[in-house]
Formats: C-alpha cells, sequence, structure tokens
C-alpha cells in the first residue's frame, strides 16, 4: 500500500516494482510516488491484471503541534491521475523541488562539498528531486561514505544543509486529495512524534491511518488500529518500501494489509467520483 518507484525516490522502476511484488505473492500495491503519480500508468500497464494496482501519492507537508513543527506526510489514494487541480499542485511541489535542491547544491559549495548539479538531476532521472538523490551525488563523489551518513550529516533537519521548501500543510494535502477524488491516509503515524495532529484532519476528513508500518512496534501498530477505529478511519498499512539499495527501508510485501482494507477506502470517496468512475 505504499511504495516509491524510480518515478520519486525509489531505486525500481514501476515496472520492476509490479514484478517484485508478484514475486513477493502480493495481490494489490499501492504507488504512492512523492509528489507525483507519473509511476501509475507505468504499473498498470505491466501489471496486465495479473496485480491490482491502486493509483497513489505522498505528499510531504509540515505541522506545527503542540508549538512544534513536525513532518507530517499524507498519503492519497484512488485519486483520478489526471485531476487538473492535483496535476496543478503536484507541479509547484516539484518546481520547489528543484529550487530547494538546487540551493542545497550551492550549500554544499559553500561548505566545500561541491556536487555537480547535472548529475543530481541525472540520479534523479526527471522525477520529483529528493534529498536521497542528492545524498546519493554526495556518496558517488567521494563527499559522504553513504546516503544515512549524508543525512546525518549534511542534509537532514537542521543539518549545514538544510533548506526549507514550499509545503502544503496536512490539512489543505487532505482537502488537495479529496478534490481529486481520493482518500486520505496519515503515513506512519509513529514518525510524527505527536498523537495532536491526528483530530484536527480528522475534522477535516481525513480517511485512515497506517497502522501497520516496518517501524511501528507491535503495541504501536495496535495502539494506531485501535485509534483508527476510534475516530472512524480505515486502518491501513504499508512497507514504504524504496527499492533495493536504499538504505534503512523495508522490502516489497514486509508489510501486508486485507485486500478488504481497497474496498473499505474506495467507499469513502468522495461522491462525484464514485459517479465519475
Ligand atoms: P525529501 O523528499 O527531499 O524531503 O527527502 C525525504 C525522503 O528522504 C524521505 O521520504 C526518505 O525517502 C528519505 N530520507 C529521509 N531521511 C533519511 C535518512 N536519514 N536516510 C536516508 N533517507 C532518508
Ligand atoms: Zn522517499
Ligand atoms: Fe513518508
Ligand atoms: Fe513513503
Amino acid at each position: 500500500m505504499h511504495l516509491h518507484t524510480t518515478a520519486s525516490d525509489g531505486t525500481l522502476s514501476p515496472a520492476e516494482t509490479v514484478e517484485a511484488a508478484i514475486r513477493a505473492g502480493l495481490t494489490g500495491i499501492g504507488i504512492t510516488d512523492h509528489d507525483t503519480v507519473a509511476g501509475v500508468a507505468e504499473a498498470k500497464a505491466s501489471a496486465a491484471g495479473r496485480i491490482r494496482v491502486v493509483p497513489g501519492v505522498e505528499i510531504n507537508t509540515e505541522a506545527q503541534v503542540d508549538e512544534e513543527w513536525r513532518e507530517v506526510h499524507v498519503l492519497g489514494y484512488l485519486v483520478d491521475v489526471a485531476s487538473p487541480a492535483l496535476q496543478d499542485e503536484l507541479q509547484r511541489l516539484r518546481v520547489a523541488r528543484l529550487e530547494r535542491a538546487r540551493r542545497i547544491v550551492d550549500k554544499l559549495a559553500t561548505l566545500n562539498l561541491a556536487v555537480s548539479f547535472a548529475r543530481v538531476r541525472e540520479i534523479a532521472g526527471g522525477g520529483p528531486l529528493g534529498r536521497p538523490h542528492i545524498a546519493q551525488a554526495m556518496v558517488e563523489a567521494g563527499l559522504a561514505g553513504s546516503v544515512l551518513q549524508a543525512f546525518q550529516l549534511y542534509l537532514g533537519l537542521g543539518k549545514p544543509a538544510y533548506v526549507e521548501r514550499y509545503k502544503l500543510s496536512p490539512e489543505d494535502a487532505v482537502r488537495l486529495i479529496h478534490a481529486a477524488g481520493g482518500v486520505a491516509v496519515l503515513a506512519h503515524p509513529g514518525l510524527i512524534g505527536d498523537d495532536a495532529i491526528i483530530a484536527p484532519l480528522v475534522a477535516v476528513g481525513l480517511d485512515g491511518l497506517e497502522a501497520r508500518y516496518p517501524e511501528h512496534g507491535r503495541r504501536e501498530a495496535k495502539r494506531y488500529a485501535a485509534l483508527a477505529r476510534r475516530h472512524g478511519l480505515v486502518v491501513t498499512g504499508g512497507s514504504d518500501a524504496h527499492g533495493p539499495g536504499f538504505p534503512g527501508r523495508a522490502t516489497i510485501g514486509a508489510v501486508r494489509v486485507p485486500d478488504k482494507v481497497i474496498e473499505e477506502l474506495a467507499v469513502r470517496r468522495p461522491a462525484e467520483a464514485a459517479v465519475r468512475t
């Protein structure tokens, strides 16, 4: 339910992701790249009915929760990938990523850590530019021992080469996903660090909570499932797999949810969307 491909910062193409998912014995997958739905069509085409492909997107937002700024990731499922409202906003977010990447590369240069912006773009392959792409260029240039180290020393929040970018609020991400006919799920709530974010999102129509996640312990997963039920939300889960070679991430199939989760999400789609498809 939560996979990244080369359409954003994953290492497998959408077609390769489909094959890996079939090998893992999955009956369906959610393609949830950062700020793009560009991988969905290829995944659907190469699946050719062998596995269900749920169109999705992951939008990284920021919010102040109890006076602390937090990273809040919102997953959109069953979105209309051709929605002009969605396409326009994702385009704006991708432009902001491009500008931020340029400023990070400039900042690295002032730290005597010169990486080629052209190479960073090449690694990203035309998709939304993420810090993992810059980290990889740094490793290639011998400026960091690993992608993880590049984040820990330079690129992470509060580190010397960290740069802000334009982001949505989580509430606006939920509204955008609904406007595109989809349903909104709060990704990996355990990584946010403050459950106070959940109630305000329920108030704007949040549809689900990603209770099952590789970095959630058994108790945490249970607690979020109970919290979801109390708020009338769908209990979802996902591996957040980024493909082989991506540091610190689970593999495809590491987290599995019943097929019925898709149906539970589908019935929550905005009424107009249900009529349209
Ligand atoms: P960005 O999209 O540029 O904000 O970068 C966020 C992405 O970088 C996340 O979705 C992860 O895939 C990856 N990421 C975040 N922190 C780390 C880290 N410490 N090590 C490796 N990858 C990370
Ligand atoms: Zn990612
Ligand atoms: Fe995320
Ligand atoms: Fe993710």
